[in-house]
């Protein structure tokens, strides 16, 4: 078995498709290398020897694999002229992590490995430049000591050990560039440095290159079972036993003097995905100078530079003389870099992030990946790359990543004016966007100014309309899947929750953040996709829904066969559906029609009635409002299916509690306050969740279901009148029993049959029910018989099978991600393994009774990728979600197909 791989020299043993074996980075050394590319030599040792690592410890994978190393090495000191070790001619290396998939921040790397007291001097002596020796033992004492003896800062707040050195001597100096450092002043450094780590942890610096290899090696397998690569791997859910492989290489020396250097850059622009080679670089400096900041970077392009000059409020003449463009100061060096990017884009067929270094006036590629990028630039890049004929159609849509295209559907702040704001406090980012807008405390004075932002403890049902005017909306409590979350998802409207900083007086209307008092009124920003809240206001942009987006939406369709449908209410969210291709509405919450100042009345007064004939008078005044809202969503989605869910929530959540609304209440009833309060206290539930709800309130009132029935037939007959065709259907909640099922159907089917006579015309409609308690699931053989459709509300059936309760799970479910005991969110992800048999076995025993059964999903999920995919695998006709998640349902759904 052989355990290490070597490249260089315009050869390589692996090639780019062994990223298991050999990590990302390997895997693309070793194939640029192969390519001709001008890569350092070096040498990767496997992702397995990792795993061997784990299993037989230090000593003994030291003796597996040393002789392969020392071949290798000897193998780098041939092509390089140069020795390990050797103190005339000294050959250094860099020590490198790589997994499998690029992990940001996992270990960090150790550059100029091979120096110690000796070499230092010969490597001076040899090169005739002492101040780069010096530099460089210096970065490597400080590089090694950090990562390698782990001597760095313990608190997050601590300024790490070595900086600390470094600024002391500075400030002692006088001066603020590393560059200014003497030599006198490096070896100082060097001197202090070992002695802190010494001091930190009682061990000498080691001088013996080869002890200084192997404890590196070991360091780089130990980092992958490290604090935070755990945290990451099991963020993503990557295995332990994928491993890291370790890259050795030759070091090449950006820091040798004025025709050296280093930099990054990328084949497109990774913001806006614009077809321009970009990217930054330094003169005289080494490894990550250009990302850390430590001078400020300059532009590669001429062009890429000029812009940025504007952007910097820097005139030509100035950059000219201090930031000059790579293309302007070495321009055959740029010619050879941007033809390489050419070459490397084509060859991987995806825009590419580089890492480069130029050692005195020569050319050296440390780098390349598949660059990270925005949605915006994620779609132009996979529809450029079509058009250039680089990638298949299928491969465009694969190159999309579903979730990130909700970026480009809400408004966005101005990136300028971003740049000058002034964050106050940081909540999470729930629901993305930008808002800019004047503070309200309640949802009724949410239409007191044109853009508001409603901010709230939290928010509840009552609060929704309130919630729909306003431009935003901020809460100081609540989680992610929080009422207000949810719901500002739902609406695609920008929202940040769980904000603690905020300190809020609802009776005062005012709110303190840090010290500093807000008022209503006071401007004030969001930031839905960051969770920054901004002081005063913020300029924002419309999205454009960019020709490259409608793009792959048509191509989505092109390649899925499962349908696409929303969860809408309003026929305002039907027409944006609409307008993001959905092919029908996959759940109607009628309940929310309810909320309206004056429904909320009548809605109140049927709930409060006595008797049913004083529930019906109630329900006949609700009658014409349903209609009206069914007539405006039937005719915002003429000619595709509506599905319609009947009255679904407890009713006490319709009812006040404040006394002064009660009273109100009680005169327009004409009745007592007491025996108001006595009805509204008989409301109260141990657990409304699993309390009077659903069909059981269709079953027990079926005055109810007959109203909203004939509201729903009703309108549809209008609408046929005027010639727009309609496709209700009518779903029943929360069916547990074949007989709670046909007990609703019947009233249904007789109530319509009774409008048909009446109006001696008739529609076609359909009954069916979700299919949200897990007893449903397993009967449903039966209830298909009689059923036309399902929806699996995958919210209520996750909450049912999981026994958490949605409402109070923000107490435990957090702490479960964090332990890992849970793997995602089972309210945003579907648990296919538990919850997800439900669905495969509910569907495949409906089909068995009722082949014709149509089957789809409307529970938070439809909207979600992976969920999708396994709506998709299952054999489900649609999946419904909310308006703003269409699009990105169809692309999951094409990506399923493929
Ligand atoms: P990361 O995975 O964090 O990007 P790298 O292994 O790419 O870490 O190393 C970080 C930086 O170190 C590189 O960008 C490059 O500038 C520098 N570096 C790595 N290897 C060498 C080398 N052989 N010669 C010169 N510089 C190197
Ligand atoms: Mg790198
Ligand atoms: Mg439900």
């Amino acid at each position: 078995k052989t355990r290490v791989y070597t490249f260089g020299n315009k050869k390589a043993d692996g090639n780019s498709s062994m990223r298991n074996l050999l990590g990302g980075k390997g895997a693309n050394l070793a194939e640029m290398s192969a390519i001709g590319i001008p890569v350092p030599p070096g040498f990767t040792i496997t992702t397995e020897v990792c795993t061997e690592y784990n299993l037989l410890g230090k000593d003994e994978v030291i003796q597996l694999i040393k002789r392969e190393v020392e071949l290798a090495v000897a193998k780098i000191e041939k092509t390089m002229n140069t020795k390990f070790g050797d103190a005339k001619n000294p050959l250094l290396l860099s020590v490198r992590s790589g997994a499998r998939v690029s992990m940001p921040g996992m270990m960090d790397t150790v550059l100029n490995l091979g120096l110690n007291d000796d070499v230092v001097e010969g490597l001076a002596k040899k090169t005739k430049n002492e101040r780069f020796a010096w530099d460089s033992y210096r970065r490597f004492v400080q590089m090694y000591g950090g990562v390698v003896m782990g001597v760095k800062a313990i608190n997050k707040e601590d300024i790490d050990p070595f900086e600390e050195i470094i600024e002391n001597l500075k400030e002692k100096r006088g001066i603020t560039l590393d560059t200014e450092f003497t030599v006198q002043d490096l070896k100082d450094l060097v001197f202090d440095f070992k002695k802190s780590i010494y001091r930190r942890i009682g061990k000498e610096f080691p001088s013996d290159p080869w002890d200084q290899l192997w404890l590196a090696v070991m360091a780089v397998f130990d980092s992958w079972n490290g604090k935070r690569a755990v945290y990451y791997r099991n963020m993503h859910g990557y295995p332990a036993d994928w491993g890291t492989a370790v890259n050795v290489q030759a070091m090449v020396f950006g820091n040798m003097g004025e025709n050296s250097g280093t930099g990054v850059c990328f084949t497109r622009d990774a913001g806006s995905g614009e077809n321009l080679f970009n990217g930054e670089y330094l003169i005289n400096a080494q490894g990550e100078d250009v990302v850390a900041g430590v001078r400020t970077p300059q532009q590669i392009t001429k062009i890429g530079s000029q812009r940025w000059a504007e952007l910097a409020q820097i005139t030509e003449k100035e950059r000219k003389n201090s930031y000059p463009s790579l293309e302007e100061v070495m321009p055959e060096i740029f010619k050879e870099l941007n033809g390489y990017q050419q070459i490397l884009e084509k060859h991987y067929r995806d825009m590419q992030d580089m890492e480069f270094t130029i050692q005195e006036g020569k050319l050296w590629i440390l780098q390349t990946r598949n660059g990270k990028r925005t949605g915006a630039a994620m779609v132009k890049i996979a529809i450029d790359l079509l058009s250039q004929g680089l990638i298949s159609e299928e491969e465009a849509l694969l190159r999309i990543e579903p979730n990130k295209l909700d970026e480009l559907l809400h408004p966005i702040f101005d990136p300028a004016a971003l740049k000058k704001a002034h964050v106050i406090a940081q909540g999470l980012p729930a629901s993305p966007g930008a808002a800019t807008g004047q503070l309200v405390f309640f949802a009724e004075d949410a239409s007191k100014f044109k853009y508001s932002i409603l901010t709230r403890i939290e928010t509840s049902p009552e609060d929704l309309e309130g919630m729909n005017l306003a431009k935003g909306i901020l809460t100081a409590r609540g989680g992610m899947t929080s009422h207000a979350a949810v719901v500002a998802r739902g609406m695609g409207k920008c929202c940040v929750s769980g904000a603690g900083a905020l300190k809020i007086n609802y009776k005062t209307k005012t709110m303190w953040v840090e010290g500093k008092e807000y008022h209503e009124g006071d401007w004030i920003s969001i930031n839905g996709s960051t969770g920054n809240i901004i002081e005063g206001k913020v300029a924002t942009v419309e999205p454009e829904l960019t020709g490259e987006f409608a793009k792959i939406m048509e191509l989505s369709d092109k390649y899925s066969s499962m349908k696409v449908r929303t969860n809408a209410d309003t026929p305002q969210d039907a027409k944006v559906a609409r307008n993001f291709g959905a092919t029908g509405i996959g759940l109607t919450r009628t309940e929310h029609m309810f909320f309206e100042v004056d429904r909320i009345k009548a809605m109140r007064e049927m709930i409060l009635a006595d008797t049913v004939k004083g529930r019906k008078q109630a329900l006949a005044k609700l009658l014409p409002m349903q209609r009206e809202d069914f007539e405006g969503i039937f005719e915002a989605m003429e000619g595709l299916p509506v599905t319609i869910r009947l009255l679904d929530p407890p009713l006490h959540e319709f009812v006040p509690h404040q006394l002064a609304t009660l009273r109100e209440l009680a005169d327009e009833m004409h009745v007592s306050l007491e025996s108001v309060k006595i009805k509204v206290a008989d409301l109260e539930e141990f657990n409304p969740m699993l309390g009077h709800r659903g069909c059981r309130l269709g079953n027990t009132y079926p005055e109810i279901t007959e109203m909203q029935t004939r509201a729903i037939i009703e309108a549809a007959l209008n609408l046929k009148q005027r010639g727009i065709e309609t496709k209700p259907e009518i779903m029943v909640p929360l069916v547990g029993t074949f007989d709670e099922f046909v007990a609703q159907e019947t009233i249904i089917r007789d109530t319509a049959e009774a409008i048909f006579k009446e109006r001696k015309d008739k529609i076609e409609y359909f009954v069916g029910t979700m299919i949200e308690i897990p007893r449903a699931a397993l009967m449903a053989d039966k209830i298909a018989k009689r059923a036309d459709f399902f929806s699996f509300g995958t919210n209520d059936l996750t909450q049912m099978t999981f026994g958490y309760s949605r409402d109070d799970a923000g107490k435990f479910l957090p702490i479960y991600l964090e332990q890992g005991i849970l793997k995602h969110d089972p309210f945003e992800v579907l648990d296919q393994e538990g919850v997800g048999q439900l669905v495969t076995m509910g569907t495949q025993r409906g089909r068995s009774t009722n082949p014709k059964l149509k089957v789809g999903i409307c529970g938070e999920h439809g909207g979600e990728p992976s969920s999708v995919e396994f709506c998709y695998n299952n054999g489900l006709d649609y999946v419904s979600c909310s308006p703003f998640r269409v699009p990105i349902a169809r692309v999951a759904s094409a990506q399923a197909a493929i």
